[in-house]
């Protein structure tokens, strides 16, 4: 599963869906190519309903694209994966589970209900398209129901390119994995065949553009998404095979150190940092953790002002969203999300939101250098 984090935007069947800032760039483009295409094809029309079929047409896209997703989370959660949210992000979505499939079988189920879905929603607008043509409705509509029928096809068709981590990846992987009963060697050659297919459409692309196309755009974007992507999700297992079954808590440290956020910096430096020797501190104040300091956050300030600087001035402040993480996660999704927001730690909570520890990216990198360094 691909780490990536949104805007949470409502909930079906107890599954949060969110929108990935990335998606919004693709929801623009999209609202642009309908009401030029719809534009196009039917001059005559006034361009208030040209902007009124163009945006319809783009939130069926979106409601097709949740579909997808749902019968990804739907099919996870009866086969007892747990899915908790959907994020919309520039290939379309991901649902994110909170455990990798436990059988080839279950991976396969899990993988072809979407591409599936949107196959059946392809013919639903066609049927749509076919329906409305024969009534002799107005042509935009008729125009925006072929748009959502072929956007749909498309939608299958790219999500089943057998490259790990799409849908069509994971159907490879799953069968890869029950022939040759190893998930490594598996997810490693789904992965692979996922970067192959990333540069060849980033390469399909540049030849778009030399001959003047510039919709070669999309491929190339989208082809290095999938190939950074594929990367992304061998290491996450690969990690995941060399820590093993560690969680968040076996690694933290206990208690937090802490730094009272209105003491200066020559303070924090000699009686907190260079006393303890640790890099980095919890900034307390009133009795609550509002933020991080690490050593590099003091040497952009001069030496001289250190005197009349406050820690909380130069402080990170604490995003809930980004800096924290519940001890009972496994610590390769900690990973995961310190390298997703460039953090070298993270704030430990328990199950009622009080911070209890902090863990940092050296700690896991160090145990994983113990475990290899011992042949285990
Ligand atoms: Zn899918």
């Amino acid at each position: 599963m691909i780490a990536v984090q949104g805007w949470k935007i409502g909930k079906v069947f107890g599954i949060t869906i969110e929108i990935h800032f990335t998606w919004l760039i693709i929801f623009g483009l999209i609202l642009s190519v309908v009401t030029l295409e719809i534009g196009q094809t039917a001059p005559d029309a006034s361009r208030a309903s040209l902007w009124a079929t163009a945006i319809i047409t783009t939130l069926l896209f979106f409601v097709c694209l949740v579909l997808h997703e749902l019968a990804h989370s739907v099919m996870a959660n009866r086969l007892g994966a747990g899915v908790s949210r959907i994020t919309l992000f520039v290939f379309g979505g991901v649902s994110q589970l909170k455990n990798e499939p436990d059988s080839p079988a279950s991976e396969f189920k899990v993988a072809i209900v979407g591409p599936l879905t949107s196959i059946i929603l392809a013919g639903l607008f066609y049927a749509i398209y076919l329906g409305l043509n024969g009534l002799g409705v107005s042509s935009v509509w008729v125009l925006a129901a072929n748009w959502v029928a072929r956007i749909n096809l498309a939608l299958a068709i790219f999500n089943m390119l057998p490259g790990f981590p799409l849908d069509g990846g994971r159907v490879l992987r799953s069968i890869l994995w029950s022939a040759w009963n190893s998930l490594d060697r598996a997810t490693r050659v789904a992965a692979n065949v996922g970067q192959a297919f990333g540069y060849i459409l980033v390469g399909l692309g540049f030849l778009m553009i030399i001959s003047g196309n510039w919709g070669g755009l999309w491929p190339v974007a989208l082809g290095w998404l999938l190939a950074s992507a594929a990367a992304g999700s061998y290491q996450r297992v690969q990690l995941q095979q060399a820590l093993g079954d560690v969680y968040v808590h076996d690694l933290m440290s206990s208690p937090v150190r802490t730094i009272p956020a209105q003491v200066t910096l020559a303070q924090a430096a000699y009686d907190h940092f260079m006393a303890a020797r640790f890099t980095a501190f919890a900034v307390e104040q009133e009795g609550a953790i509002v933020g991080m300091i690490r050593m590099e956050q003091f040497q952009p300030i001069p030496r001289e002002r250190w005197e009349h600087t406050t820690v909380a001035e130069v402080m990170e402040p604490l995003d809930p969203e980004t800096m924290l993480v519940n001890s009972d996660k496994m610590a390769v999704d900690a990973m995961m999300q310190m390298a997703e927001h460039d953090l070298g730690r993270l704030l430990v909570t328990d199950h009622s939101g009080n911070i209890i520890g902090i863990i940092s990216s050296s700690d896991v990198r160090r145990l994983v250098r113990v475990k290899s360094g011992l042949g285990m």
